[in-house]
């Protein structure tokens, strides 16, 4: 009873809307996306043919992994996306990222938590984000990858460490810079700030996966201090090839 009508009180003052179209939603069915959405967004799913390394849809269906996985060695063990990047799935992100739409990190959640919990196999320890430099913190006032791991940490029970890996490089863009350079960019970007990572599965949570170069920067640098495997979780996956 109190559960419901708390509930109700947080549906009033605080509106829950679709993330990818805005219409508002019905807060006591616990709706995340709305029906026309859900149907119309690119679903990564295993029954179409997966990277086991990546999760990106495999052109040929017959192998294991995606022609980017092949050819690179990444440092993280294996990830999971949730959407294809592309059409109202990438202006949802944007408006996330850039317009200050951080409400929709709360449909975001529930969606990335239903995923994780179809991975049986991952046992994780801690979960973390990517982090933002100081000075692009401060020119968004907040951190879009750390307000995912935090609600997904509150809703799984799993240890939050959102200061983890700090970031010592403010690299460039990654959008702006080619595939080498993507890689070069994240060398030693990171740095680790905790000493009790012997043995640990860490799972990172961010907004994309373009390369993968972030997340590899983060895992080599989470491996070298002692980390068993490093996953990662994100909401939107690039097509690649
Ligand atoms: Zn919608
Ligand atoms: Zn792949």
């Amino acid at each position: 009873m109190w559960k419901k009508t708390i509930t109700f009180i947080i549906g009033i003052l605080f509106p829950k809307k679709c993330p990818f179209c805005e219409e508002l939603m019905d807060i006591t069915q616990e709706q995340t996306i709305c029906d026309n959405c859900r149907a119309e967004i690119s679903w990564i799913n295993e029954k179409m043919g997966i990277c086991s390394k990546c999760s990106k849809p495999l052109v040929d269906k017959s192998k294991s992994y995606c022609y980017d996985c092949e050819k690179t060695k990444h440092h993280y063990y294996k990830g999971r996306a949730l959407w294809l990047y592309a059409g109202r799935v990438q202006d949802s992100i944007i408006r996330y990222k850039f317009n200050g739409k951080r409400g929709y990190y709360r449909s975001y959640v529930t969606e990335l938590v239903k995923c994780f919990d179809k991975q049986k196999d991952w046992n994780i320890d801690i979960i973390t984000s990517v982090p933002m430099h100081k000075y692009r913190l401060r020119e968004r006032g907040y951190n879009q990858s750390a307000l995912l791991a935090e609600g997904f940490s509150l809703e799984t029970g799993i240890k939050l460490d959102n200061k983890l890996l700090i970031r010592v490089k403010n690299t460039a863009r990654q959008k702006d810079l080619s595939d080498l350079e993507r890689i070069h960019n994240m060398k030693n970007a990171f740095l680790i700030n905790n000493t009790e990572l012997e043995g640990k599965n860490i799972l990172i949570i961010d907004d994309i996966y373009t390369t993968g170069s972030t997340l590899d920067g983060c895992a080599a640098e989470l491996i070298k201090n002692g980390a068993a495997k490093v996953y990662f979780m994100t909401l939107a996956i690039g097509k690649g090839l």
